[in-house]
């Protein structure tokens, strides 16, 4: 049976961030009634897989078992290649409780260094992931690659966006219009594809 989601379908998104929400919203056209986790109460998982993918189905899981509904999840962050993909899944988790992500760039910046790295490649990944509360899933990955620059520059974006600029570019993610951003980005290449498997 292939899965599809119909327009109109009520759908629970596994975040806790309403921010987060309506941008999903946005990227969805609007053609889904939205309910965030933090909304129905529900209670965040512990991120205990070992990848984007792994963590997104994870969420979608326990939103779409606790709610009774379909479950949007996604889980995403920045892996650099001198650093063997670090700090990949614990891209969040190195802002600390604060979301201190001056630290967590400055911790990228001292990690190079000590490498003693000249490779300063870089990548965003995006997982998103769709569960069904009767067991189905779907799951895809988009990923855009770039160079780590320091300092950082631009107060654009959020996160590791200064540190980052894209393949082709030569302005940081803090730096670009956040429309521009939105036409080459992890997410959206993410979109794109779930869009395709679902839509
Ligand atoms: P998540 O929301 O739990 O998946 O955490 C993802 C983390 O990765 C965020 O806290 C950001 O630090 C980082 N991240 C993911 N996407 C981006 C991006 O587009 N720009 C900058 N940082 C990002």
């Amino acid at each position: 049976m292939a899965l599809k989601l119909e327009p109109g379908a009520k759908l629970v998104v596994a975040t806790h961030n309403p921010g987060k929400a309506r941008e999903l919203a946005a990227i969805l056209d609007n053609r889904f009634e939205l309910v965030t986790a933090g909304e129905l109460g529900l209670g965040e998982p512990e991120e205990t897989e070992a990848t984007f993918e792994g963590n997104a189905l994870l969420k979608a899981r326990a939103a779409a078992k606790a709610s009774g509904l379909i479950a949007l999840a996604d889980d995403s962050g920045l892996s650099v290649s001198a650093l063997d993909g670090a700090p990949g899944i614990y891209s969040a988790r190195w802002g600390g409780p604060e979301k201190d992500f001056k630290g967590a760039m400055d911790k990228v910046r001292q990690r190079l260094e000590e490498a003693g790295a000249e490779d300063y490649s870089a990548w965003f990944t995006c997982a998103l992931a769709v569960a069904w509360p009767d067991g189905p899933a779907v799951v895809v990955e988009g990923r855009v690659d770039g160079a780590l620059v320091f300092p950082g520059r631009g107060e654009r974006g959020h996160g590791y966006d200064p540190i980052f600029v894209a393949d082709g570019h030569d302005i940081t993610f803090g730096e670009m219009d956040p429309d521009a951003k939105d036409q080459i980005s992890h997410r959206a290449r993410a979109f794109a594809k779930l869009k395709a498997a679902l839509l």
